[in-house]
């Protein structure tokens, strides 16, 4: 596509420089401590930005400082500020940092709309979100915003500019928090809404539009989902400089330059179609930093130029320690003890068939559903299984990015990073041809292996996209290819590589029928699973437990836990192919149980992950 067709007359003695120092996906990484493991934390988080943040205002003339969303949820400290009704610490942060805007991403909406209508209540800037529409008109979101500032020009001299903003969620939100969102919100496209009103703003007087785009770079350039719709965004002729986010990778991204594939998409100078863009790495391990040269054309001030980069943070050797009152109660939620575990519990080898961590969670998720049902349904003699992912096991958070806890005590921490996301209980009615669509649509998680050696698991599949459902026993059968893409995207509908399929011995047909106990993310369809979603939702309660109260529960009342590890799928035995397979740094000593499942270990990649030879 061509670059913006830009008049190059300029009226103005000298330029302006702005410059938008942007934060996304902080996931309530406020503090520097990481809750999970109960310890500090220098590498992350929007307390570590900080001095940062004030140092860049003060080398630079013209500074907007805005937030991309995803920001209330994704620690236990999110956790705890989502159950109290003192101001959230996150926003409290953002206002004395003096944010000039956020926008809000599909996460924050997890706590429910009337939290998420907290948090705009409580800014002190504009919290924009362009594609919700509140049924009820509350308005308590703003679909766009101009902010008028006084600028200094290179000469400095002061001007007055207008900045249009405008934020966008993928319309996924109704799918993924559909029991809080059903019926209180409608949601339209992204590129679409955005097209629409950076017109309005240009015609209201707007000198620049910003988007803050909660929504990443799709490989192909157009998700037919529209989930992912940056690339689509930044091509709108109205909008002159895109933050985006959602997808935690970041951009520009010089390394990968040189092979990449969208033509585009410039990470030498941080440039979408021709416009300044830029993805901000997550959890606040930095920050982005657009560049926009303004100069003086036909009365309105226009982006002449532009340069996208990354303020990446470094450790400190002394973090700050936390001083928000929120962090004495945080540390009191996740030292509480639940239980205890009698095994080592990891995420290491989650995505090879037999986990005890899986089967901990879908008997949790099963024997809840069990007295649901019973209380608000009535028994049913329709089989019950259970749908769970490895929520943490590698993938672009890196080799650090697993479960590994000791045996002995089990405390709260350790619930919140097993189920890591607050998803509520739910149960659906499907059918046999649905179960096995289901299974069709975690299997695209691993590649097709040939004869030649080659990585097991699909560089675009995510760990929480792969469930296993447990009470079935199945193969998967990989030198056939998947009938889904690594992401989820319908490849092929005639593939099939899951097979045997069965329930307690005998071969499950089409018109069987079966509840599964899921989460509510998964049960809407989240991860691009139809099947779940076509099914009939039989358990979707008001106030439904989040998956991990009911998982402490369960702990409790089984303490101590002597978990079998249950095997419902294994792989296709194919002769003796060859294939790679990387988890986390941790798994390097877990020598007896790689044995057992085939593994030889090779030593480690050249970004930390431990890397196995497993031969089908
Ligand atoms: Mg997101
Ligand atoms: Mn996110």
């Amino acid at each position: 596509m061509a670059a913006p067709n830009r008049k190059t007359e300029t009226h103005s003695k000298a330029g302006l420089k702005v410059t938008l120092l942007a934060t996304t996906d902080l996931h309530a990484h406020l503090t520097q401590y990481d809750y999970f493991h109960d310890r500090p934390d220098p590498s992350r988080g929007l307390d570590a930005l900080a001095p940062t943040i004030s140092k860049l205002r003060g080398a630079f003339p013209n500074v907007l400082l805005l937030d991309n969303g995803d920001t209330i949820q994704g620690t236990p400290l999110g956790d705890v500020a989502a159950s109290e009704d003192e101001p959230h610490p996150m926003i409290t942060a953002m206002n004395a940092l003096g944010y000039d805007a956020m926008g809000l991403g599909n996460h924050d909406f997890n706590y429910g709309l009337d939290f998420a209508r907290q948090i705009a209540q409580s800014a002190n800037f504009p919290v924009i979100v362009s594609n919700v529409t509140e049924i009820d008109s509350h308005d308590t979101f703003q679909k766009s915003v101009i902010l008028k500032r006084q600028f200094t020009d290179t000469m400095g001299n002061p001007h007055d500019v207008s900045i249009g903003l405008i934020g966008f969620v993928p319309p996924q939100i109704l799918k993924w928090d559909r029991a809080h969102l059903c019926g209180r919100v409608s949601v339209s496209d992204i590129a679409a809404t955005a097209a629409q009103l950076a017109k309005t703003l240009k015609a209201e007087g707007a000198d620049i539009v910003v988007a803050l785009c909660h929504s990443g770079l799709d490989r192909t350039g157009n998700d037919p989902s529209g989930e992912n719709a940056a690339y689509a965004v930044a091509a709108i002729p109205q909008i002159d400089a895109m933050i985006f986010g959602h997808t935690h990778q970041i951009f520009p991204h010089p390394a990968v330059a040189k092979s990449e594939t969208l033509p585009a998409l410039d990470h030498y100078r941080g440039r979408i179609h021709g416009r300044g863009a830029v993805q901000p790495k997550f959890w606040g391990y930095g920050l982005g930093i657009l560049h926009l040269t303004l100069a003086q054309s036909q009365d309105r001030w226009r982006v002449m130029a532009s340069h996208g980069a990354h303020y990446m943070l470094r450790p400190q050797a002394h973090p700050k320690p936390p001083e928000q009152p929120i962090h004495n109660r945080v540390l009191q939620h996740i030292r509480s003890p639940i239980g205890t575990t009698h095994t080592r519990l990891h995420s290491y080898f989650s995505m090879l068939g037999s986990c005890q961590i899986g089967t901990l969670l879908a008997h949790a998720q099963q024997d809840a559903a069990k007295r649901y049902l019973a209380e608000h349904i009535g028994v049913s003699d329709l089989p019950l299984l259970a749908a769970v992912a490895p929520y943490k096991a590698g993938g672009r958070a890196g080799p650090l990015h697993y479960i590994d806890i000791p045996k002995g005590d089990l405390l709260r921490k350790h619930t919140a990073e097993i189920c890591l996301y607050p998803n509520s209980l739910e149960v659906v009615e499907v059918t046999g041809a649905d179960l096995r669509d289901w299974l069709e649509r975690s299997a695209a998680c691993f590649a097709q292996i040939k004869d030649q050696p080659s990585d097991l698991i699909d560089p675009q599949a995510m760990s929480y996209n792969f469930d296993t459902i447990y009470g079935l026993e199945y193969e998967i059968n990989l030198a056939k290819p998947a009938r889904y893409d690594g992401t989820g995207l319908l490849r092929d509908p005639k593939a099939s590589r899951v097979e045997a399929i069965t329930y307690r011995g005998r071969p499950i047909d089409d018109e069987m029928r079966f509840l599964v106990a899921t989460n509510s993310y998964r049960a809407g369809g989240g991860g691009h699973f139809d099947a779940p979603a076509r099914g009939r939702a039989c358990l979707v309660m008001h106030n439904a437990p989040a998956v991990e109260n009911i998982l402490a529960d369960y702990i409790t009342r089984n303490a101590p836990l002597r978990i079998a590890a249950e095997t419902p799928w294994r792989f296709t035995p194919l002769g003796g192919r060859v294939a790679m397979f990387e988890t986390g740094r941790g798994a390097q000593d877990l020598t007896q149980d790689a044995q057992d499942r085939g593994l030889i270990y090779q030593g480690q990649s050249s970004q930390g992950f431990s890397k196995f030879k497993i031969t089908l």
